[in-house]
């Protein structure tokens, strides 16, 4: 409301993260007319900095798009040089038209843009010194002007710091008369103890209501979309239990490594880094029954139900690889120990593989394969439901194709260029009777050309709005580490070494034989070497 005022304190204000993703999708908010009338951002860190030096990162951040739907101007603010020169020697009528066009976008944008920055400052201090929080409260307050308070703080800064801002934030720079909320991002802990004891440590100053843990990749739009997709089409929520799906596969790929970031990469490994929170998180969505509603902690309730099910991954179910370097002639590639900052023996996995079961009605016997990697030959994320074979298939019979053993696939992709398309058996048209697989397709950049937000955008809206749907609660957040701690265990007691694979290859070959060992063919994720 007009008489109520928002402030989102960036924690971390000149890190990675505050940069590459918090201020852009801000923004993003702000053109968009998300944000409420009165707002400001406070960015809180260390380092010394002037308002005006803050607004200087930020301003280096953000990209001016008033309207998100104006690929033309875009590409013609990206080409204009050229563009001007072709028209200049052509048409001087459309020459004039386009320059107006662009300055008045030009103008318009830069004042979308200033008004922006006039909303962000920067308060320096010690992220446990509650002195220099009740100074970030004295200017809060004073932005604030006595109207109702809302504060969000959103913590972008290493783990470790968590409970010392939460106290200082909780004690000295709490709203009077309106709500606080803290946004904190993951690692949330290396195992079930080191999680248990940071949710330990926020709940001595923050209620569970006032946490809000992201996972961005819940954030995402087809992942958004599963709970659409399932629960409001009749045809899929029939077919999902073990009666009907053979396996699910959720891929993770990425298609480079940790170039030089590895100090951080290097304490987690991929299983905690992806697998035990955003592809569990994503199974727990899929698998997951029907809630009773839409509201948070119904869905909630039945994402902890499902991960409660889950049996504790075994390490005979497990492939763990790690990448080494490579030359094609052109470039050459690095290991991930060529990483300056990762030492030369170590056993940390930038590839996994794994097999995990859920012990309930619906789905006990699928196999749920995950993979998740670095360095490998694409850049990819998505799931995919193998149905099982049509019982007595009379083509396979009939005419010996081999399209039965192929069955049916709904296949999710979240990226790159989201689509959500099956895999069915056709008829090619003709005389005669032969079988060709084809696609249903819905493919997002045809069918919805405006563009898809960012999933920063959409839990930073959700997240001032008190939404907490995309968001982990503690309860779920154990359940999940209860899926992998044995396992991270065993592999560090164990000292498994990890199989080598090349950079830019499909990983390591015992990934076929986890999958030959549940007779499951990998999706087409061309796991050729
Ligand atoms: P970062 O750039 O390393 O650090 C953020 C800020 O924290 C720094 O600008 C620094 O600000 C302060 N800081 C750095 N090291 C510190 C230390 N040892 N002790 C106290 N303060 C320190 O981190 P980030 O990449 O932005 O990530 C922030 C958080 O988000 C982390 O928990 C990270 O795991 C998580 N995360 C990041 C990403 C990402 O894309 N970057 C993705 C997922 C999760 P001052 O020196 O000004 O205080």
């Amino acid at each position: 409301t007009e008489e109520s005022t928002l402030s989102i304190v960036v924690v971390g204000a000149s890190g990675d993260l505050a940069r590459r993703k918090i201020y852009p999708a801000l923004f993003a908010l702000f053109i968009e007319d998300r944000l409420p009338e009165n707002f400001t951002i406070f960015g809180y860190g260390r380092s010394i900095m002037t308002d005006e030096e803050l607004r200087n990162i930020i301003s280096k951040t953000l990209t001016c798009r008033v309207d998100k739907r104006c690929y033309f101007i875009e590409l013609c603010l990206n080409f204009e040089s050229i563009f001007i020169w072709y028209v200049f020697t052509n048409y001087v009528f459309l020459f004039v038209l386009i320059t107006l066009i662009l300055r008045d976008y030009r103008e318009n944008c830069d004042e979308k843009m200033d008004a922006f920055l006039k909303k962000c400052f920067y308060s320096s201090g010690q992220y446990s010194s509650e002195e220099h929080f009740l100074e970030l409260d004295n200017k809060l307050k004073e932005k604030e002007a006595g109207r109702l308070s809302n504060r969000l703080f959103y913590l972008a800064i290493p783990p470790n710091m968590f409970v010392d801002v939460a106290r200082c934030a909780k004690r000295r720079a709490s709203s009077e008369n309106g709500w606080i909320r803290v946004i904190v991002e993951k690692p949330f802990g290396r195992d079930t103890e080191s999680s248990r004891e940071l949710t330990r440590g926020l709940k001595q100053y923050l209620s569970e209501d006032q946490i809000f843990r992201i996972d961005h990749h819940m954030g995402e739009e087809l992942v958004e979309n599963l709970l659409v997709l399932r629960f409001s089409n009749l045809v899929f929520e029939p077919l999902w239990s073990r009666n009907y799906i053979r396996n699910v596969q959720f891929i993770f790929s990425e298609d480079f490594g940790t170039h030089g970031q590895g100090r951080y990469f290097d304490n987690y490994g991929i299983i905690r880094d992806i697998m035990q929170n955003h592809l569990l998180q994503i199974i727990a969505l899929f698998s997951m029954d029907t809630p009773v509603s839409l509201d948070a902690e119904d869905i909630r309730n039945e994402k902890v139900k499902v991960l409660r099910s889950m049996k504790p991954v075994q390490l005979e179910d497990v492939v763990v690889g790690q990448y080494k370097g490579d030359c094609d002639g052109i470039r050459c590639y690095p290991g991930y120990t060529d990483d300056m900052t990762v030492s030369n023996n170590s056993l940390t996995p930038t590839f996994a593989a794994a097999t995990l079961f859920i012990n309930n009605a619906r789905w006990d016997g699928v196999p749920f394969l995950m993979i998740a990697g670095k360095a490998l030959h694409s850049k990819r994320a998505e799931i995919r439901v193998q149905f099982r074979h049509v019982p007595g298939n009379l083509y396979n019979r009939n005419f010996g194709t081999d399209l039965d053993q192929a069955g049916n696939e709904l296949v999710i992709r979240i990226e790159p260029d989201e689509a959500i398309y099956l895999k069915i058996n056709n008829k090619v048209p003709g005389l005669g009777m032969r079988l060709d697989r084809s696609d249903l397709n819905l493919l997002y950049k045809a069918r919805y050309p405006r563009e898809v937000p960012d999933a920063y955008e959409r839990l930073l809206i959700d997240a001032i709005e008190g939404e907490r749907r995309l968001f982990i609660r503690s309860d779920e957040l154990d359940a999940a580490w209860a899926v992998f701690t044995p396992l991270l265990k065993e592999l560090e007691e164990k000292k498994v070494a990890p199989e080598l694979y090349t950079y830019g290859s499909g990983g390591p070959l015992g990934v076929h034989y986890l999958a030959a060992k549940h007779n499951v063919r990998w999706g087409d994720f061309g796991y050729e070497d």
